[in-house]
């Protein structure tokens, strides 16, 4: 009785956790960004309609000169919310210049899964690198990882992440759409007008560009009718390297707010000579310096702002679509393969009637699910999703983020639905990548020779408190300690053993082995007692109200049969399943069938003296 209650509190609580997580504001204060940029910059004090910082130089020669704008610094977490994997924004400081080029795109802070370890930050580090030289009229493709990246003066074609494409993605659009909008508060640069337009036109030049490029589109940058078209575009070759200003400008103070520096300290950084941007430049110069009796800078009206707010929704909507569109192929097959495992699990019975075939057919379907569902198209489900999705959902997000990940989207409505038919087990039996590698290795285990231990009741029910135990803590560590929340999540050995084929650090590798290793002493002993996502699932099972595996009055007692061969030890010695730790795996369902392996079965069998129907319904109703 208290184990279903406690699932029900700890259900409640996941929800309320949740709503108690918040993302991360901005890191980086105005004495880090002066100790950053000391050696280049002077930084000018945070913009009031916008949270950027200009950036100055001086002339040091002349040091009564007064400081020259040269650029802005941002950090995207503070201008737009674009979700990542984790459903988390990723934290990227960004400068551009006065024409809206990319002088460095450095990233700060993220809580992407898979990447939280130095080497996974290390990959997205070099792939947000990628934008300098780019401006924000460009239009970016993100390519394979395997890929040589390649840039013209429109388009930019970056070199993917391994295993990392929704991560990518989502620096994509955070640097982007963040540049858009400080460019057109600033800057006076619209990248909103003529989107379709120059889309068109950029997706035409790209196949010129990379014909053997994935498309996977993202924002295309357009200049508005304020700037000045005739401008060269400053885009840079892969290989140039970006001018920093070569002069340390320590003091501000005295300068003269009404004068213009030379600038030649920029090297070849390019001169803003369109007039509005130096107006621009030269009104915020006034403003930072504190003379108010200028206008504000710029006077980019509200419709524009939204304008562009929504073409990044628009642009994320695209992007979704055109990525759902790319994997149809992988999309089809996995719905083919959940379809056949929907009829198989309503027709249980005829599905499991003949236990030999059952099991070959059975281990096929896991090795699908290892294969192709697990490593080749990354469909694993994690308790990250889970968590990530409530913390969008509580700050204000949506669930949108999920939709570039077709196969999670997909596993996740299947198993919301299943959830509610057959319980958790639907997933856990069937479509667990990691649950599926566990029982295989059981399987060749078994083949060699080595049997898993059957654990006592009494200690098996302990044991499977354990996983509910390591569920609330990474739930309570989110709020109360979210840097061990991260480290946290590498309980799940998912990422190692499915996302990276085991590639990454020796200790996580060693952590995926053990659990590995415990399945071949206990059957699928990590699912059974560790795993946080089971947990989480078997913790809503109490929605499922369809006691679906069969029973007769015999089941329990006398007859211990399934009990004795459930591997998972989900039915009580009462005959009673508890479902919300039952895998779906049919055992008894094949059982409950067999005149060789079901006692009342056999007690009929011998009585009658001939084979008993496999049909339930034709049973004697003593037996049923
Ligand atoms: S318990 Fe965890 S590892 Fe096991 S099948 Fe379920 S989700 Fe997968
Ligand atoms: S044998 Fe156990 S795990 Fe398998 S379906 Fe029956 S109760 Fe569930």
């Amino acid at each position: 009785m208290i184990l279903p209650f406690m699932r029900k509190i700890l259900s409640v609580g996941l929800i309320l956790l949740g709503c108690l997580t918040q993302t991360h504001a901005g890191m980086m204060p105005k004495d880090e960004l002066d100790k950053l940029f000391e050696d280049q910059y002077l930084v000018g004090e945070i913009q009031a309609d916008l949270p950027v910082y200009p950036l100055f130089v001086k002339d040091a020669a002349s040091p009564d000169s007064k400081p020259e704008l040269k650029a802005y610094v941002f950090e995207t977490n503070e201008v737009v919310s674009v979700r990542g994997y984790s459903g988390k924004p990723i934290n990227i400081l960004v400068v551009i210049d006065l024409s809206g080029r990319f002088l460095s795109a450095r990233l700060l802070d993220h809580k992407e899964p898979i990447f939280l370890d130095s080497y996974g930050t290390s990959k997205l580090t070099e792939f947000a690198a990628q934008y300098k030289g780019l401006t924000v009229r460009h239009s970016t493709e993100i390519n394979k990882a395997s890929d040589t990246p390649s840039r013209n003066e429109q388009s930019a074609y970056l070199r993917g992440v391994h295993r990392g494409t929704i991560s990518a993605k989502a620096i994509n659009r955070t640097i982007m759409s963040a540049a858009a909008k400080v460019a057109l508060a600033k800057l006076k640069i619209n990248v909103a007008d003529h989107f379709d337009e120059k889309r068109a036109e950029n997706e035409s030049n790209n196949q010129n560009l990379n014909s053997d490029a994935k498309p996977v589109v993202a924002p295309v940058q357009t200049e508005t009718k304020l700037a000045d078209s005739s401008k060269p575009n400053t885009a840079a070759a892969p290989e140039e390297k970006i001018p920093v200003p070569d002069v340390t400008v320590k003091n501000l103070l005295a300068s003269d707010a009404s004068e213009k520096t030379s600038g030649k300290n920029t090297g070849k950084e390019t001169e803003v000579k369109n007039s509005d941007q130096s107006e621009v430049a030269e009104n915020t110069v006034a403003k930072d310096l504190g003379n108010d009796s200028l206008p504000a800078p710029q006077n980019i009206s509200e419709k524009n702002e939204a304008i562009n707010y929504l073409s990044e929704d628009q642009e994320a909507r695209r992007e979704w679509i055109n990525l759902w569109q790319l994997r149809w192929l992988d999309i089809a097959i996995l719905l083919g393969g959940l379809f056949i495992l929907s009829l198989g699990l309503i027709a249980q019975k005829r599905f499991s009637a003949n236990s030999a075939r059952f099991r070959i057919v059975r281990s096929a379907y896991l090795l699908f699910t290892l294969g192709f569902i697990g490593w080749y198209a990354q469909g694993q489900l994690t308790i990250v999703n889970i968590t990530a999705g409530l913390e969008s959902l509580t700050s204000g997000g949506d669930l949108s983020f999920l939709m570039n990940d077709p196969m999670t989207v997909i596993l996740w409505v299947f198993v919301g639905v299943t959830l509610l038919v057959w319980g958790r087990g639907s997933f856990c039996g069937w479509l667990c990548p990691f649950g599926a590698l566990q029982e295989l290795i059981s399987l060749l285990a078994n083949a060699i020779g080595i049997r898993q231990k059957r654990l006592r009741s009494a200690l098996d029910a302990k044991l499977k408190w354990v996983k509910y135990g390591i569920l609330v803590t990474l739930l309570a560590s989110l709020y109360l300690a979210p840097r061990f929340a991260e480290q946290a999540v590498e309980i799940e050995p998912f990422k190692t053993a499915i996302s990276f084929y085991f590639q990454r650090d020796w200790p996580y590798v060693l952590w995926a082995v053990a659990c590995l290793m415990l399945g071949v002493v206990v059957y699928r002993g990590y699912c059974r007692y560790i795993c946080p996502l089971g947990a989480a699932l078997a913790s809503v099972n109490f929605l499922q109200r369809w006691s679906w595996i069969p029973r007769r009055e015999a089941c329990g007692t006398p007859c211990q049969s399934c009990r004795h061969r459930c591997e998972y030890q989900a039915i009580a010695p009462t005959g009673k399943i508890d479902y919300s730790e039952c895998f779906q795996c049919l055992d008894c369902v094949s059982i409950y069938q067999d005149d060789q392996r079901c006692l009342p079965l056999i007690q009929h069998r011998k009585a009658v003296g001939r084979v008993i129907p496999v049909a339930s319904t034709l049973l004697p109703a003593t037996l049923n």
